[in-house]
């Protein structure tokens, strides 16, 4: 079955008491024994399992190529769950360049005390192998494209570095989805989804996924997180989820497009210094992209020249383009991510994030154009 397909089928069928063709959204929290006391459905109470969540979850595992997912109430949740739950406890290594809030789980909270973290430009393979072989390390955790950079990282080289280190490596695959890029397959031990962005789709639900394949040592101590510690994705949010990954992969193709046509006319623009998308050839990160990606995504950067002061003026100019933060649905988004990130941030005081919808292309670079008008 080809991914279009499984977007659609896998996880689900026709309701066989009832013949609706949709899935049913099942909020039961409690499910009913049989006479000898079992539970003939196989469900017993909605944390452990439940039917919407099992959906999802079937669904996730099968587009990413992997024998299990775990779905939890935000990306973020899922990604404790994994640096909770790597076995060995140790060391765990980090994009420098990566989404922002792993950086504020690690500087505000007890996760930071708990394990040593490491950031790294793990685009230079040398500098990846030594922080893996320095010291002994439990994790590498793989962002590809990344936030706000759109650095292009070889996840194949990249796991098999953490593998000879005697680590495991985990790609937050939320920016490429399943449809552009598939970890499992390059040998990651799992991947991690905020499915809050493209999986949902629509800037309407919050949740988190990790998938695993066969024999995977996080396997149980997720399922163990999952189940004990209680953040479980909610069942409408799985509902909204299994909804808008039917569409997936033909909005992740129309996304990509609507990029591919915004990047080149911010290139073409005067007052635009660089254009941070593996879509242009020039891009440092082009030829490994289309190695291991089927499309370039639909997250570009670009720098303002005037820096900060001139990209918030474009910011407050834009008519169409919405600016909030959060990416991944039909709306373009456009952020100014130094200021939100901080002194630690890794973005030019002249950035904007760009998070290309599904509007019509043309539409977005007019307004795009029209803000840029006369800043110089
Ligand atoms: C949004 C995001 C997260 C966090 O997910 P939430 O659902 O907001 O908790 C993690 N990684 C990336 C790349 C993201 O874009």
């Amino acid at each position: 079955m080809r991914i279009e397909t499984k977007a659609i089928h896998i996880g689900r069928s026709v309701d066989p008491a009832t013949g609706a063709v949709s899935l049913p959204l099942h909020t039961s929290t409690t499910f009913q024994r049989g006479a000898d006391g079992t539970f003939p459905s196989g469900f017993e109470y909605i944390r452990d399992a439940n039917p919407t969540r099992n959906a999802f979850e079937a669904a996730m595992a099968s587009l990413e190529g992997g024998s299990a997912a775990l779905a939890f109430s935000s990306g973020m949740a899922a990604i404790t769950a994994v640096f909770e739950g790597h076995a060995t406890g140790g060391r765990i290594i980090v994009p420098d360049d990566m989404y922002f809030g792993i950086r504020s789980l690690i500087d505000e909270t007890d996760i930071g005390k708990r394990f040593e973290f490491k950031p790294v430009d793990m685009r230079d393979l040398d500098a990846l192998r030594v922080a893996v072989t320095v010291a002994p390390t439990g994790l590498v955790w793989i962002e590809t494209p990344s936030n706000p950079l759109i650095r292009i990282v070889d996840i194949q080289a990249a796991c098999a570095i953490a593998h000879e280190g005697g680590a495991l490596a985990v790609v937050d695959n939320t920016w490429a989805t399943p449809v552009l890029q598939r970890p499992l397959e390059l040998g990651a031990d799992a991947v991690m989804h905020s499915a809050t962005k493209y999986i949902g789709g629509h800037s309407d639900l919050m949740a988190g996924v990790v998938v695993v394949p066969e024999g995977s040592p996080l396997e149980r101590p997720l399922r163990m997180i999952q189940r004990h510690k209680g953040s479980v994705a909610a069942a409408f949010d799985c509902w909204l989820a299994l909804r808008g990954l039917q569409t997936l992969p033909i909005r992740m193709r129309a996304h990509c497009q609507g990029a591919q046509k915004i990047a080149e006319a911010l290139v073409a623009h005067p007052d635009v210094e660089k254009v941070l998308f593996p879509g242009l050839h020039d891009d440092p990160g082009h030829g490994l992209a289309q190695q291991q990606m089927s499309g370039y995504g639909a997250m570009l950067s670009f720098v303002i020249r005037g820096g900060a002061e001139a990209a918030m003026v474009v910011a407050g100019r834009l008519k169409l383009v919405t600016r909030a933060t959060s990416l991944g649905g039909t709306h373009t988004l456009i952020e100014h991510r130094a200021s939100v990130e901080g002194p630690k941030t890794m973005a030019p005081a002249g950035l904007l994030r760009l998070s290309v919808g599904l509007e019509h292309p043309q539409d977005i670079i007019d307004d795009l154009i029209q803000a840029l008008k006369g800043l110089g």
